[in-house]
This record gives C-alpha cells, structure tokens and sequence, in this order.
C-alpha cells in the first residue's frame, strides 16, 4: 500500500537520537535551544523571537494567550480547518465564529470574513493550505483595520515562502508544526514566532509550568531551584530528543522541500487535463508543499476513494469541515457554502519526501483509468 504520508527517518535521525539520549539529559535543554536558533536562521526573523513547544496544538493555546483572547472575545477561523485550531480556541473559552474558504485558494474568504466581524472580535487565525500561501499582505491590512490580533497558523508551510518572504518572517504570531507526518519532524514539536521579547518571555511562562525559569540556564542543561510563578502555565516545552531530530531534519530542507515541489509539479502535469479532476492552481515555486490534493465531483469521490485503495493507493481527507463535528455545530458561522462544496470533493493523495516520480506516475495512472472507465 502506497500511504498518504511516510516520515523521512534516515541514518541522520538515527544518530541524533543516540546522541541526545546519551547526553543524558531528556528535557528541554541544549538542542531544543539550537533547533531555535537554526528555525530562526532558516526563516530568516532575525527581528522576531522563536520559542520550540511540545506540539503545534500547544503552539496555537499558548498564541492565542499571548494574543490576549480570552471567555467574552470571538476568534474568527475558516471552517476548513484542522481540529487543532478549534480546540484551540475552546480550551482559551473564546467563541468560534466560522468563516468560508475561497473556491480557488481554500483560504479564509477574506470578504466574507468581513461580514462576520463584531466589537467582540478580538483575533482571527489564518492558515496556509498546503502550497497556496493566504493574502498575508491583505490580511495584515484586515488586522489593522480592524484592531484585531492575526494567528498565522503555518502548520502547512514551514519553508515556504509569500512574495519572497520566508513565512515566519512577517506574521503577527506565526506557529509551526513539527508533528509525525509534518514536511520537518521532530516526532511531535511545534514552533512559535512572535515579536516582542516580552511575548517571548510571556511564551516561555506558558510553556513550562509558569516557572519563571530562565531559558538560558535550561539551554546549558541545568536548571534553577529558586524562581516565581505568576501566571498559569502548561507542560509544553519541547524535549531534547525532539529537538534533535528536528535539527537532523532542518539539515535536509532543501532536500525534502525540491522532492515535494518535484512531485507536486509532477502530479499536476500528470492530472491537470483530466476534465473532472481540479488540480491546485500553482507552479510551486517558493513552497514546500506538505500535501498533494486534487478535487473531484462529490459523486465521484468515495468511488475514487475506494478503487485507489482497491489498487494500493491509499488517500486522506484534508478535511472535513469543523462546523459539522458535533462539538461545534451550533457556533456562529456565516455562509459556508464554499467550504460545504470543498469538504466532499477534496482528496490527499500520497506525497512524501523523496516519494519516486515513478510512484506519483503510477497513482496518476489509477485515476486515469477511473476517469476513462467513466468515458470522462
Ligand atoms: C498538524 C496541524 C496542526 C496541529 O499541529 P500538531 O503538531 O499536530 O499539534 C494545526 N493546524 C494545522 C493546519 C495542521 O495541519
């Protein structure tokens, strides 16, 4: 079975883990401070501050802390989403408000999220789906407008690039994650980029119990006894071992990034002439893509489905709408028509890094045949 998603772990990852495991010290410590340090060089913010956390889910709670959103505020986001964000917001007691995705993009619609905005919008979190980064140039105008706080998040699209920007660089609070099927691993991880050394030091406190513990002392893989706590705090700082995983990972980025835009590019040559298969609208330059979707006519999907898995070829769902889990059913939302149309039509196909052209050849194959089966 060809999966949809397949970690690199090579002989890189293999020895950095021997080697942060004999170093003997398992939490946050020295490689979590040079896995910072490289993201920070990587993306290029040489004015803004990073700090590594356990997950991106803990990345997106502590973000919206930061931003001050709290119970009484409303937080806009696109329906098509990850559930991560929506337990986000939840667990800071904010209301969600859903927003529809653009057709062509499937990023926050822009002018509809416009129509949903009220005196209790304190924030709004954008995301780049895959390899089509949002308008971050009218979405910082948006803020602005508005007063309101942006939470980027790039889940998606560490490495990649706006208008020759590294994304990271620019964003009000950026997060990234590093999570098991994430284009950079680190096992589980996250990243955040804010911009004041104040949100710095106000992200630490939430990542480590609210110990007003200096991260410098951690970085040497010692700790201090004595400290302050004033603020509620989580267990979300990352490990060692995560981070040195992570740094094995960052060593290979060009690597991992060209082979994901080579098969994306290839798949869209491949699919794009087929009449009922909606390709995404890019070339890939400047991005490292961490899916590859097509869609479908909504009747055709699960067949698809079905005869791709039939064949060994296993797809994904990228993603079923939040407003139609049972949790969030009854937030406010506005038209969400796009996003209704989007979440039956849109399949994942397997993308990895280094995944052989031959492969992405041979699923391009299996759709074709379905379509000519179908005289389409
Ligand atoms: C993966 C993902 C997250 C959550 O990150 P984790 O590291 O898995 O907690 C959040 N948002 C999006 C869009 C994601 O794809």
């Amino acid at each position: 079975m060809i999966p949809v998603f397949k970690p690199l772990i090579e002989q890189e990852e293999l020895d950095a883990s021997r080697e942060s495991l004999e170093m003997g010290w398992l939490g946050m410590g020295s490689y979590v401070s040079e896995f910072e340090q490289k993201v920070k060089q990587i993306i290029g913010a040489e004015d803004r501050f990073v700090a590594a956390v356990s997950t991106g889910t803990a990345g997106l709670h502590i973000a919206l802390l930061v931003a001050g959103v709290g119970p009484g505020d409303e937080v806009i986001v696109s329906s098509f989403n990850c559930s991560a964000d929506f337990q986000a917001i939840g667990w800071v007691g904010a209301d969600m408000v859903f927003c529809d995705c653009d057709d062509t993009t499937l990023e926050i619609d822009l002018r509809r999220a416009e129509e949903l905005v009220t005196p209790r919008t304190k924030a709004m979190i954008v995301m780049d789906y895959d390899c089509i980064m949002c308008d971050h140039d009218a979405i910082a105008a948006f803020a602005e407008k508005h007063q309101i706080r942006i939470i980027h998040d790039a889940a998606h699209s560490f490495g990649s690039s706006y208008k020759g920007k590294m994304v990271g660089s620019f964003s009000d609070i950026c997060v990234f994650s590093h999570d098991p099927v994430k284009t950079i691993t680190c096992l589980d991880g996250g990243t955040i980029v804010v911009r004041t050394e104040e949100e710095l030091k106000h992200v630490h406190e939430l990542r480590l119990l609210g110990m007003q513990q200096p991260a410098s002392v951690m970085y040497q893989n010692k700790r201090a006894w004595t400290f302050d706590v004033e603020r509620v705090g989580f267990r979300y700082h990352m490990l060692n071992l995560h981070a040195a995983i992570g740094l094995a990972q960052l060593g290979k980025l060009d690597v991992i990034a060209e082979s994901r835009r080579a098969a994306s590019r290839h798949y869209n040559a491949l699919l794009k002439d087929l009449p009922l298969v909606r390709v995404p609208q890019t070339d890939f330059d400047g991005v490292n893509p961490f899916l590859y979707y097509i869609r479908v006519p909504e009747e055709l999907r699960d067949e698809l489905r079905a005869e791709l898995k039939e064949n060994g070829v296993d797809t994904g769902i990228h993603w079923m709408p939040g407003h139609q889990f049972s949790l969030w059913k009854d937030c406010r939302a506005g038209d969400l028509s796009v996003t209704n149309k989007v979440g039956k039509e849109i399949i994942s196909l397997p993308l990895h890094s280094k995944i052989p052209l031959s492969v992405v050849q041979q699923v391009a194959d299996q759709i074709h045949a379905f379509f000519v089966r179908r005289g389409a």
